[in-house]
């Protein structure tokens, strides 16, 4: 008992702890890397505090349970390093930047699309002063946010008008809310798609209390199957594009153009679910055919919906383009102020679609677009770079080469098309491939990347080259723990 309560008196008070963390000695400070006295230093005081209390109240558990009861393990100077490390992990903020090694383009957990720099800085003005959000220009007074970027949506999309909400799923949400509202809306049952996060676009529509009414088999859908379907409660037809899995072999869709002939014959709107929709044409850089913004108005589809985040390469965002009278009554819903975008997001959407103004420099400028058009050849000399620097840098310490493989798309966009890619491939001399994935977890920022054959590859279609430094960095630090 004796030797316990021995170990409880070595434990420093939580203010001592705090003060020395605050400004540690030199001795002590040299047991810690200046990143992790920083992070402490400028996270919130109650947060730190919590960390230390926290840091002790596990140790004196151990101690409890029979871990090793050595009171000079248990003092300032010996826990220091251990206890500076987790006050500074345990009082970050929970976003923190990521390096995205892994080659999908359009990484979903890692915040969809990255920001054209011309778009970070629409976002970066809006946020540091105040924008005509709301204002009328000429007026000076109220105007509505709603008619922002019709413009833009309109030159793009080729459309009588457009409005930008939320996401992607808000928008289908106000469609369906106010085009078939009480009634029933005719779906082909191989388009009732899940896109993941176990966001099922069947259950957005049944919650705004509109009926689907399934058609057709999952492999094949005929005009007559929608056909039938039709009657007198029927407020619209909804094609979903089904862009993250697609049916191969016996298959058959109708087009969409003989979709909005049948609808229109019957007085009903088409509307269609692009999902990662763009206003570019990939085909022309040799990847599969998707369609576009503009070919589904072309088409004949009366509101054509999309996120901002996808292929467009935007912020979260949800664009619908379409017919006007629609597009009148969506703005009357009382639901679209619920489903609003904020002035950050706009700033972003914006300026990403002025690009688009000029194809090339969007493609130039877009990250997810030249992402997803990269050069194969360009690609292997980046993946080149990165292995003749992290080879310096890890010495021997983990085996440097490169391997041929392909990318994805992500984001549901293209989803049986790989992208030829150069992997920089690593294999640690000290401990397993998997190990140093993990161990690169709990470093800042996080480097992610994929296991393949038993290495960690970084792809650098998703790397930029500015992030080379900072990859030799993580790793290091990561390969020396
Ligand atoms: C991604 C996706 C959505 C949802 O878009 P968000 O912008 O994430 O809300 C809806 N429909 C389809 C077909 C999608 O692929």
């Amino acid at each position: 008992m004796s030797d316990l309560n021995a170990c409880f008196r070595a434990i420093p008070s939580t203010d001592k702890c705090l003060e020395a963390l605050a400004a540690p000695s030199e001795a002590l400070a040299a047991l810690v890397g200046p990143d992790v006295l920083r992070a402490v230093r400028e996270a919130p005081r109650r947060l730190v505090r919590e960390a230390v209390q926290a840091f002790w109240d596990a140790k004196r558990e151990a101690v409890r349970q029979g871990g090793s009861r050595d009171a000079a393990e248990l003092s300032l100077e010996a826990s220091f390093a251990e206890l500076a490390a987790w006050c500074a992990r345990q009082s970050a903020p929970r976003l923190q930047g990521v390096i995205n090694g892994t080659g999908v383009v359009i990484h979903t957990n890692t915040g969809r699309s990255v920001l054209a720099p011309s778009a970070a800085m629409a976002v970066f003005r809006a946020a540091c002063g105040s924008c005509t959000l709301e204002f009328d220009g000429e007026t000076g007074g109220r105007g509505s946010r709603n008619d922002l970027l019709s413009y833009a949506i309109r030159d793009l999309a080729g459309a009588e008008d457009g409005i930008a909400v939320n996401n992607n799923a808000a928008a289908v949400l106000l469609a369906l809310d106010t085009l078939c509202k009480g009634g029933e809306v005719v779906i082909s049952r191989g388009e009732l798609v899940e896109i993941g996060g176990s966001f099922r676009i069947p259950d957005v529509m049944e919650s705004t209390g509109v009926m689907l009414k399934e058609v057709g088999a999952t492999n094949r859908t005929h005009l007559a199957d929608y056909e039938r379907a039709i009657n007198e409660s029927t407020r619209a037809i909804i094609r979903v594009h089904t862009s993250n899995y697609r049916i191969v072999g016996f298959h058959s869709a109708v087009p969409t153009d003989e979709l909005a002939d049948l609808a229109h014959r019957h007085g009903l709107p088409l509307l269609n679910d692009l999902g990662s929709g763009s206003f570019i044409d990939f085909a022309k850089a040799g990847l599969p055919p998707e369609p576009t913004v503009p070919e589904c108005i072309r088409q004949g589809c009366d509101l054509v919906l999309c996120s901002g985040d996808k292929l467009l390469g935007g912020p979260q965002a949800g664009i619908i383009a379409g017919r006007a009278d629609l597009l009148a009554r969506i703005r009357k819903n009382p639901l679209l102020r619920a489903l609003r975008m904020d002035k950050l997001s706009y700033a972003g959407l914006e300026a990403t679609l002025r690009l688009y103004y000029e194809p090339e420099l969007a493609c130039r400028e877009i990250p997810t677009l030249r992402r997803m058009l990269v050069e194969p050849s360009e690609l292997a000399r980046q993946a080149k770079a990165l292995k003749a620097r992290l080879a310096r840098a890890l010495k021997g310490a983990c085996s440097v080469g490169l391997a041929e493989d392909s990318s994805r798309a992500g984001g549901g966009a293209f989803p049986e098309c790989s992208l030829p890619t150069t992997l920089v491939a690593l294999r640690p001399q000290a401990c397993s491939a998997a190990e140093l994935k993990r161990r690169l977890l709990a470093l800042r920022p996080v480097l992610i990347g994929r296991l393949e054959n038993d290495a960690f590859c970084l792809d650098p279609r998703t790397i930029e080259q500015a992030e080379h430094a900072r990859i030799a960095y993580l790793l290091c630090r990561a390969l020396s723990a």
